[in-house]
């Protein structure tokens, strides 16, 4: 690959400059390019992500010159991407400015390729042993792809007819990321033609199926298929399946040695149970269940939410609607993105094909802003005693937000009261915002309700001061059931306990992934995997997928038939979740979200920072979990 002196003048300076130092070092060797000068500088209570990493714009200057010429005194008509004697580890220390704790965490999610240190056939080759995942989206695509690398057998059973989860079926107007494309994608399978900073549905939707081709997925996943019940069988020491085909409707019961749930908290829509609402004659849809026969061009629309849902579906339905009518309980806080909807500049684009390693370097750099992320300003004081802010960071993360919402609605200051949220920051999670929002409400056919919906009729929706709205469509963006986790499917553990019974409304695992009394029962981004104010889901899930192979392992080597926690290992974990939670703005604060359940606990999301979870999942700890062996082994022993 060659580059000219006149593209590099053209286009390095579109770059992300510490990324671009990292890239340019490692493809040239250029130590002078990690410079201590350069090095970023990040703060823990950052509420934007400096520019040039937090150096002035005189040293970032020096720096952009430098990786300017470096690149020119590179071969330019040889190849490009020769070995240099840099390591990743030398150039981490440079991107995290020296937070080496950090470094094998880092490392691991540049995508460094980890080598498969065990499989099944050298461990346990004797022994018949087939997993069981259910889900193929983001975590259970990984998990098969792991499983695979082991030489574990598996079946990956989906209820769709394609692969990508939430991605598969949420198919409504303007629906894409949220979260920056490159620290979504797999630390594994990482990309570097995404067309968007936040990419749509399709394109992510496509990445799915792409991996699973490129990964030999395919010819393991039973598509149509969704698992209704699972029962652990003592004896035979296997979990029993019925499996729905989701055509024809007929039952099979399947065997497996261990059973994987992969399928996130997002998968049961939730639709209130608002009094009149089977009079209601016009039609009626769930944000995910959106199909392209949903008639709204041209129609009076009532929307229902604010989330991240209905923030997506507003704006790319307002221009083509007779009417919007958003019902709004509270507003959602929203974070300044301007390129949210915006294609990868040509700049950008220039720089992923022809600097080899510049997307992986891009991609860990936004992966550690997000690490440090929103966490401190998120954190609750205890003696902080206003009721909108949780501290004094948060209060002023809140000014800022406030400020740039205010410069939205010039003209339209009544909207204000309305669009400013009454809750702390990091309450719920943050929507990104590139005025489309504001757009879409001061459209003269837009109508924000706010009072709280008393009941439907046949053509419509009555609040409680007796306002009317009719319409001929209603979107319910109302969110889904998160706080029952595998409430899909019933599942029954040791002596026929049924998990729903033993969670009652307090769905938990230990590290995430296992409950005590249900052998042999993995989660992926299970409860209290979730983020609100640091990223990435994605290393959640691969972090779990590393403790659940551990587990294997552990099965594999001991000759043990079961694994799970001990019960004073769950009890004791949990305490010290709802300890870190409770700390933190979306459980300090009453204001309920799908986080909580009815009581307000949240067994969503996690509290701690990233590597706390990423040291969690390393290893089996032998004195929290407790092994089964078959009756033989116990004999000798
Ligand atoms: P959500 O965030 O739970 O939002 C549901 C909305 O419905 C909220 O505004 C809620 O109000 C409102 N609502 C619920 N019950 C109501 C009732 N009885 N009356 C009036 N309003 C009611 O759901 P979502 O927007 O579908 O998003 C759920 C999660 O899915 C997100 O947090 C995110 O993790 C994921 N998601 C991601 C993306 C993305 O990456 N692009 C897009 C969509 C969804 P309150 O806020 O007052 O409760």
């Amino acid at each position: 690959m060659t580059i000219s002196a006149q593209d590099v003048d053209r286009f390095v300076p579109a770059g992300e400059l510490i990324p671009l130092l990292c890239s340019v070092a490692e493809l040239t060797g250029d130590r002078t390019l990690l410079a201590d000068e350069f090095r970023p500088r990040l703060e823990l209570e950052m509420i934007a992500i400096p520019e040039h990493g937090g150096l002035s714009a005189e040293v970032a200057e020096e720096a952009f010159e430098r990786v300017r010429n470096a690149l020119k005194r590179h071969p330019a008509s040889g190849d490009i991407g020769g070995q240099t004697d840099l390591s990743a580890e030398e150039i981490i220390d440079f991107l995290t400015n020296g937070a080496g704790d950090y470094a094998g965490l880092m490392k691991r999610e540049l995508g460094e390729p980890v080598q498969v240190t065990w499989t099944k056939d050298e461990v346990a080759p004797e022994r018949d042993f087939v997993v069981g995942i259910v889900g193929a989206g983001q975590s259970g695509l990984a998990m098969a792809r792991e499983l695979r690398r082991l030489g574990i057998d598996y079946v990956l059973f989906e209820a769709a007819d394609k692969v990508g989860g939430t991605w598969r079926w949420n198919t409504y107007p303007g629906c894409r990321l949220d979260t920056s494309t490159l620290a979504y994608s797999y630390s594994f399978f990482q990309r570097r033609d995404w067309r968007h900073y936040f990419a749509v549905r399709e394109e992510i939707e496509d990445y799915y199926i792409e991996f699973a081709e490129h990964e030999q997925l395919l010819e393991s996943i039973q598509f149509n298929s969704e698992v209704t019940r699972a029962s652990w069988n003592e004896g035979d020491a296997r979990w029993e399946l019925d499996v729905r085909d989701t055509r024809s409707g007929e039952v099979s019961g399947v065997l497996v040695q261990a059973l994987i749930s992969a399928v996130g908290f997002v998968n049961q829509p939730k639709i209130p149970d608002f009094k009149g609402l089977d009079q209601y004659r016009g039609e009626k849809i769930h944000s995910a269940e959106w199909h392209s026969g949903v008639e709204y061009r041209g129609k009076r629309v009532n929307l229902i939410g604010t989330g991240a849902s209905a923030y997506q579906i507003a704006p790319n339905i307002v221009d083509e609607v007779e009417s919007l009518t958003i019902f709004q309980r509270s507003a959602p806080w929203m974070l300044p993105a301007p390129l949210y909807e915006a294609e990868v500049s040509p700049g950008r684009q220039w720089l992923m094909e022809n600097i080899p390693s510049y997307y992986r370097w891009l991609r860990l750099w936004e992966f550690w802003h997000s690490t440090i992320g929103k966490y401190a300003l998120t954190m609750a004081d205890p003696n902080w005693s206003f009721t909108e802010s949780v501290s004094e960071p948060n209060q002023r993360f809140r000014d800022a937000l406030v400020s740039n919402i205010r410069g939205q609605y010039d003209g339209h200051e009544d909207l204000l009261g309305a669009v400013i949220p009454k809750y702390p920051v990091g309450v719920k999670r943050m929507l990104r915002d590139n005025g489309q929002w504001a757009r879409t409400l001061q459209q003269p056919h837009t109508v924000l309700v706010t009072e709280a919906i008393e009941s439907f009729d046949e053509e419509g929706i009555r609040t409680v001061s007796g306002d009317h709205h009719r319409a001929d469509l209603t979107v319910f963006a109302t969110g889904f059931h998160g706080t029952n986790y595998l409430g899909t499917i019933d599942v029954r553990g040791r002596g026929g306990l049924s998990l729903r019974e033993h969670w009652g409304d307090e769905s938990r695992a230990y590290k995430g992934v296992t409950v005590p009394g249900f052998p042999n029962l993995f989660c992926v981004a299970g409860p209290n995997t979730g983020l609100v104010a640091i990223g990435s889901q994605t290393f959640m899930c691969e972090c779990g997928i590393n403790y659940i192979t551990e587990c294997l392992r552990h099965l594999f080597v001991t000759g043990a038939t079961a694994i799970e926690p001990t019960r004073d290992a769950y009890r004791d974990y949990v305490k010290w979740i709802e300890e870190g939670n409770r700390g933190m703005a979306w459980a300090a604060v009453p204001e309920q979200s799908w986080y909580r359940n009815a009581s307000g606990t949240n067994t969503v999301v996690w509290p701690y920072p990233l590597l706390t979870y990423y040291e969690l999942t390393r290893s089996v700890d032998e004195d929290e979990v407790v092994m089964t062996y078959p009756a033989s082994q116990k004999a000798s022993a």
